[in-house]
């Protein structure tokens, strides 16, 4: 091999790792001696061993409610007054109010049980998505589908969204200004679907709708509270591709979510 193409395969590999890294701690970097990782780490539940999405294990929940968070209200704009999922689509689908209204193919507006009990938020279409205006259709969408039916979740059964409706440009992570102009319409939809649960797939959903700073392994194996709703983040199905490793966790994540969800059934939480 050329010093060239070790030089390469080091920098690809260093890419990887910080895409990685990014995906977990946010922006800040962590070295092995660094506090936050093992205070992140130690603070998850340990389950017996299993196979991913395998037979259930006894979960166990750790509580950490955040109380509710200082949210921003609905925008003076006319699709506030909008009752029904359709009326509010037909409302926004056309917005032109961040610059990817322009490159957009299709506003992906969300899709599923419009009374559904459980919402999973993501963080913006992408290609398949824009294609086919539909949220979580290619490799990540196959990835989620299987994870909720590793509880017993259908993907007709919930409501499934994103954070952004246009796709960004080359899948870059959202820029402040498009989830701003942006978020509110989630607010709105979570507002008439009325969820018992909401399950955000990945750091970006988790920090939008909390309003936090804090990396994925803090948001982690936590019950937070939106506006009052039960709000769990895990994984994004896409970083799950990239690390198999993290389908464990993921599973755990998913374990307590479910738990959650039938004590709440059942009147016990
Ligand atoms: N990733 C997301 O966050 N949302 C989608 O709809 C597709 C991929």
């Amino acid at each position: 091999m050329s010093l060239n193409e070790e030089l390469i395969n080091i920098l690809t590999d260093t890419e990887r790792f910080l895409k990685q890294q990014q995906e977990l701690y946010g922006h800040t970097i962590f070295t092995q001696k660094s506090e936050p990782v093992s205070a992140g780490l130690t603070q998850m539940p340990v389950v017996p061993e299993i196979d991913l999405f395998g037979s259930a294990a006894e979960p166990k929940i750790s509580h950490h409610k955040t109380g509710e968070s200082i949210l921003p209200a609905l925008p003076k704009e006319s699709w506030t007054g909008t009752k029904s999922l359709e009326e509010l689509n037909s409302a926004i689908n056309t917005c032109m109010k961040c610059g990817l209204g322009k490159t957009r193919i299709k506003f992906v507006f969300g899709v599923g049980n419009p009374k559904a009990d459980v919402v999973v938020v993501g963080e913006a279409p992408g290609a398949d998505e824009d294609e086919k205006g539909e949220p979580f259709v290619g490799r990540a969408g196959q990835l989620l589908n299987k994870i909720l039916e590793a509880v017993q979740f259908k993907r007709e059964e919930v409501f499934i969204c994103n954070i952004l409706k246009c796709r960004p440009p080359n899948n870059r992570d959202p820029q402040t200004e498009e989830v701003d102009c942006c978020e509110p319409y989630l607010w709105k939809q979570l507002e008439i679907v009325k969820p018992k649960m909401i399950l955000c797939v990945g750091r970006i959903a988790g920090q939008s709708l909390l309003k936090t700073n804090s990396s994925l392994t803090l948001l982690r194996g936590k019950v937070h509270d939106y506006r009052g709703i039960p709000l769990m983040v895990t994984y994004h199905p896409a970083a799950l591709l990239r690390n198999p490793n993290w389908k464990r966790p993921c599973w755990e994540d998913m374990q307590q979510f479910r738990k959650l969800y039938d004590d709440m059934k059942s009147g016990k939480s």
